[in-house]
């Protein structure tokens, strides 16, 4: 249990540290993309716009000009790189991209259809199958009225985009190890989170344990005590006082059972009952459960009844497979009008594993849907008046839950209130 709570914690931990880690991985690189972008359009508007006033006057003496766009070096490896056109569209100067752009950039300069002055950015893949980013812009040429010529100017930023690109694998991968890091000391911290919890749940079951263990021998002393009046002086008492005696007897008998049922419970949970187990034939047991509760289904004209393969052989702790029994037929009877009947079924089923399966059925007051979970928890009892004057404790199905967890199978109950209940148990061989 506190295993499950650690790991839960850790996980809750790490969920809220991933969840931090992804949001700031998200919002510091979309910032940095932002920044990035806009920082290049601003170059690259304010390059064109430079390279536009230097070309004025180059365009407006046509006698210098090359015929067929004259190449001018750029000392930066084509990063940046820039078309001139003259009025007429003939290209009269150009500094050129790296070679494998040259096609797209050309592409992208006949397609032009952005503002004058305006940076766009344009993607587009190369013959490689990387992906090439090139910041653009165009600027018409004026000088005054007079249409001189258009600029083209723009900016390689297919490195920038790799860098990029690295960037965000780098910090995924620490992204990663902080996590690693985060889930360890989340673990640690958990586990000493839970320590005093856990030291008070330890001595609390301890406490019930314990409590439940003395409680037994003085309430076996006042049974012998009261026995002993009730021989000793049954003449010489008032009516009134063997009544009290009487009830005395009957609620002492019900606290001894509330008891032995808490510390069955209670060593359970601290595990140290361990289960004796042997080879038997479950049909057997059933026969005797039946015997045992039969006088007490005749009182209320109930049909008691057994049925299902006769030659169940089982590997089980017998004594907690008849208490398993006895309490879920006791309960049968106890929740049944009179009349009614209460049948023990008893057969083997083929799954993944050979399972058995045990099923009481009764067509007594049954149980509403949203308390068939809530009646396997301890002291919970739907009509606890009725309980209490059928001597129930409310413990008994917590007990039967307890029994067939500890046979590595499970219990549960299907019911229609007013048609009737099954509780059906199943456990492997
Ligand atoms: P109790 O000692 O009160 O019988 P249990 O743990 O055995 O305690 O059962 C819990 C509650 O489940 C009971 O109080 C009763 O309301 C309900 N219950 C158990 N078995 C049946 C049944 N066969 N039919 C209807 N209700 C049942």
């Amino acid at each position: 249990m506190f295993a499950h709570i650690r790991n839960r914690l850790t996980m809750l931990y790490s969920g809220i540290m991933v969840l931090f880690l992804v949001t700031f991985i998200i919002v510091s690189y979309a910032g940095l993309i932002w920044v990035l972008y806009h920082e290049e359009q601003r170059d690259v508007q304010a390059i064109t716009e430079e390279e536009a006033r230097e070309h004025v006057l180059i365009l407006k003496q046509p006698e210098v000009l090359p015929h067929s766009g004259g190449q001018e070096g750029y000392n930066n490896e084509g990063k940046i790189f820039y078309y001139v056109f003259g009025e007429n569209g003939n290209q009269v100067f150009r500094a050129e991209p790296a070679s494998d752009l040259r096609l797209n950039v050309r592409d992208i300069i006949q397609n032009w259809n952005e503002r004058d002055g305006e940076a766009r950015l344009k993607i587009f893949s190369l013959p490689s199958g990387e992906s090439a980013f090139v910041m653009m812009c165009s600027k018409k040429i004026y000088d005054g009225d007079h249409f001189l010529g258009t600029v083209f100017v723009g900016e390689d930023l297919t490195a920038y985009y790799q860098m990029l690109k690295k960037l965000m694998v780098m910090l995924f991968a620490v992204a990663i190890v902080f996590l690693l890091i985060a889930a360890f000391i989340g673990h640690t911290l958990a586990g000493r989170a839970i320590i005093p919890i856990k030291q008070s749940f330890l001595r609390q079951r301890e406490f019930a344990a314990d409590a439940s263990h003395e409680l037994r021998t003085p309430l076996s002393v006042l049974m012998t005590s009261v026995d002993v009046v009730q021989t000793d002086d049954e003449s010489n008492l008032s009516t009134f006082s063997s009544q009290v005696l009487a009830d005395m007897k009957s609620e002492i008998k019900r606290m001894s059972k509330l008891v032995s049922d808490l510390l069955i419970l209670a060593r359970g949970d601290a595990g140290v009952t361990t289960m004796n187990k042997e080879k038997f034939n479950l049909y057997n047991v059933g026969e005797q459960v039946i015997r045992i509760l039969q006088p007490a289904a005749i009182e209320k004209g109930i049909k008691l009844e057994l049925s299902g393969i006769n030659n169940i052989n089982v590997y089980a702790d017998k004594e907690r497979m008849k208490q398993l029994l006895l309490i879920l037929i006791d309960n049968a009877i106890k929740y049944t009008a009179d009349g009614g009947t209460v049948i023990l079924l008893l057969k083997m089923v083929n799954g993944l594993k050979q399972a058995v399966n045990i099923t009481v059925q009764d067509n007594g007051a049954g149980i509403p849907k949203e308390q068939q979970q809530l009646i396997f928890e301890r002291f919970y009892r739907i009509d606890k008046a009725r309980s209490r004057e059928e001597g129930g404790t409310g413990l008994g199905l917590s007990i039967a839950k307890w029994i067939a967890e500890a046979h590595g199978g499970a219990i549960r109950v299907e019911s229609v209130p007013g048609i009737g209940s099954s509780f059906i148990v199943t456990f492997p061989m």
